[in-house]
């Protein structure tokens, strides 16, 4: 009988990235803000206090009638203003005029006595409307200012409340998106990657004429300032299309439905201009995970994700308009987000190694004059870790400095001066990772790779990267397919999980115990092992039932509280020791394997902590040396 197939595509995204993120830093932004946010509301709430108070007694003093009467008997009042409902006036009193006000009755001796007292009074009819307008609106509108004020101090309305709706999108017409690839340096991977992307822009019938497929949105995913921006940018400049762009964190806003009305009009816009880019910044503030932050507004950012979600379903790539994003962080994004035809390309944008350092230098260099005996490539090995923004920050303070010196080129006094400077901002800024941190890292990410390579089913190795401060926090492993698939096999899944499981297995043989790094990698494994005991049927145990019929992406997260029960407390019972006993037949068979290969983990590992990228041909080249030096004894 064959297999029960899933109908999904085995990777959902293109590439497959073992990102190593350490452990999770609390994040207090949402501490602060709602301090902030009760100070705001406090205050107001002071202002219409004071104003409502000011407006309704002032400095006047409010007596009952029968003492009026009594001051007006002793000739004490001079003169009086009838309002519909009150008396106001003034009192002299001990050689003092106080203001004071009483309610009006219905007095038919009050206007003889008046005249009696000689007093001098006059009637008014109030007027009510101007009343309400000082004492309710005006409060009102201060609230709202404040309101705003907070609003934008928190990010999320910078435009006001009154032109919601529009979009913000800025359009570059192609004459004014100057950059190009000449621009952005030590990004090569990524620029053959959105080669094509140019190709198609350039004559979009042309390349449907020969069947080519192109994807409508491609992520960019890397750190802040190594040039995500800037790439999407020159991809619109070499392929001469107009640039919308957008930052997620402008879609939402603080009235539900403004972001997604939003989004409908930066699409209108687009698709008149086809063939065009969209660009949307930092697409994490707008596609979190549900359910992450319980103080962010839910309904507006869910409702603005669920239009982009629309837009992108909705339109037809045919028409030449490509969606690119960027993300430091795509391990939030929801998953709805990365499914095909919709940001299912990804595109890594990394920290430049040396020699990109050196081009970037180069890059930014050609604006300034350079003394002619500075070596950029000296400059390039003093600052690893730096990105693009930080390199161009590097050449601007040292032509500043070289300036305030009255020098006539900058020299590399002046660079070393820029680096120092820029490295003591920088180190308070970021967590520096200890040596024996970093060998770490080394070892789980070379446990990752060896069992890639290992296992006979698994995608091969393109690249690792222990580069500080990277994408993840510490490290990754990268697997590219080699074709599409749409089923996977069980063996398949299992290769999987022990590639998962190489990290930490590695970790434990070389230091004997396990760090907090790969807490994700297990909470992969798990899931891969739960769809298979639930899901597929792939259990000998339980057999071939299916516990789960919820549907949901496969190997993405599972949100709890979300699948519906059937089946037994004692059935659950015996598919958590299925679970169990899966991951740790996996474990124990990916410790024996590793074990055998210790060498060649230590070989690998210190040839990624000497270069800190290794790339995937450079690593089988190592396992094959490896097993030639086995064999010959
Ligand atoms: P991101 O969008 O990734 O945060 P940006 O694209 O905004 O980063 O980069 C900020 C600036 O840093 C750019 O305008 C450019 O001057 C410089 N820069 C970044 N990466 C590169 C690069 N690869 N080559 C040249 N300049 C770069
Ligand atoms: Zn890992």
């Amino acid at each position: 009988m064959p297999r029960k197939t899933t109908g999904k595509k085995k990777d959902e995204t293109r590439t497959n990235i073992f990102l190593d993120l350490g452990p999770k830093t609390k994040n207090n932004k949402d501490n602060k803000t709602k301090s902030f946010t009760l100070f705001y509301i406090a205050a107001a709430f002071l202002v219409v206090i004071i104003i409502q108070s000011y407006l309704s007694t002032g400095d006047t003093k409010t007596i009952p009638y029968s003492e009026f009467r009594q001051e007006l008997a002793k000739g004490k009042i001079s003169e009086v203003t009838i309002n519909s409902d009150t008396i106001q006036g003034t009192l002299s009193q001990d050689g003092k005029g106080t203001r004071f006000v009483t309610a009006r009755v219905d007095d038919q001796d009050l206007v003889p006595e008046l005249q009696k007292y000689n007093v001098k009074f006059t009637g008014q009819n109030e007027n009510k409307f101007m009343r309400a307008i000082v004492s309710w609106i005006l409060p009102f509108l201060i609230i709202i200012l404040i309101w705003n004020l907070l609003m934008r101090r928190m990010g999320g309305a910078p435009s006001g409340v009154l032109n919601f709706g529009k979009s913000k999108g800025r359009i570059y017409g192609q004459d004014e998106m100057k950059v190009t690839f000449e621009d952005v340096a030590g990004a090569e991977e990524a620029k053959e990657e959105l080669g094509e992307i140019i190709e198609f822009l350039r004559t979009p019938q042309k390349f449907l004429n020969l069947g080519g497929k192109i994807p409508k949105g491609i992520l960019l995913v890397g750190a802040p300032g190594t040039g995500k921006t800037l790439l999407a940018k020159a991809v619109a400049g070499e392929a001469k299309v107009p640039f919308f762009s957008m930052s997620g964190s402008d879609f939402v806003e603080m009235f539900v439905g403004v972001g997604a009305a939003r989004v409908r009009d930066l699409f209108a816009q687009a698709q008149e201009k086809a063939p065009c880019i969209i660009f949307i910044d930092e697409l994490d503030a707008l596609g979190k995970a549900r359910g992450l932050n319980p103080l962010a507004s839910h309904d507006e950012r869910e409702q603005t994700l669920n239009q982009l979600l629309a837009e992108m379903d909705g339109f037809d790539t045919k028409k030449g308009v490509i969606i690119m994003a960027a993300t430091n962080r795509p391990e939030i994004l929801d998953p709805a987000l990365l499914r095909p035809g919709r940001f299912d390309r990804h595109v890594l944008v990394d920290r430049p190694d040396i020699h990109g350092r050196e081009a970037i230098l180069k890059v930014h260099a050609r604006g300034v004059k350079v003394a002619k005996e500075v070596d950029l490539s000296t400059i390039a090995a003093r600052t690893p870790g730096f990105v693009g923004a930080d390199l161009a920050n590097l050449v601007n303070e040292a032509a500043l400095l070289a300036a305030r010196k009255g020098k006539d080129s900058v020299t590399a006094e002046e660079f070393e001066e820029a680096i120092d400077r820029i490295l003591a901002g920088l180190e308070k800024k970021r967590k520096v990772m200890s040596k024996k941190e970093k060998e770490i890292v080394a070892y789980h990410e070379s446990g990752h790779a060896l069992m890639a390579e290992l296992m006979e089913t698994t995608d091969p190795v393109h690249k690792i990267s222990i580069i500080p401060r990277g994408i993840a926090a510490l490290g990754y492993t990268m697997q590219r397919p080699t074709e599409d698939r749409y089923l996977m096999t069980r063996k398949e899944l299992l290769d999987r999980l022990s590639v998962l499981l190489g990290g930490r297995v590695a970790e434990e043989i070389v230091f004997g115990e396990i760090s907090t790094g790969g807490h994700d990698d297990l909470s992969k494994a798990t899931d891969i092992a739960k769809s298979m005991v639930k899901e597929f049927g792939m259990s000998d145990r339980l057999g071939h039932v299916v516990f789960e019929k919820e549907r949901r992406p496969m190997f993405l997260e599972i949100s709890p509280g979300n699948s519906s029960k059937d089946y037994s407390e004692a059935t659950a019972r015996e598919i958590d020791n299925e679970i169990k006993e899966i991951v740790e037949k996996s474990y124990v068979s990916v410790k024996t394997m590793l074990n055998d290969k210790r060498e060649l983990l230590g070989k690998v590992a210190q040839t990624l902590l000497q270069k800190e990228v290794l790339e995937g041909e450079e690593l089988r080249r190592l396992i094959k040396e490896d097993m030639e030096s086995n064999v010959q004894p």
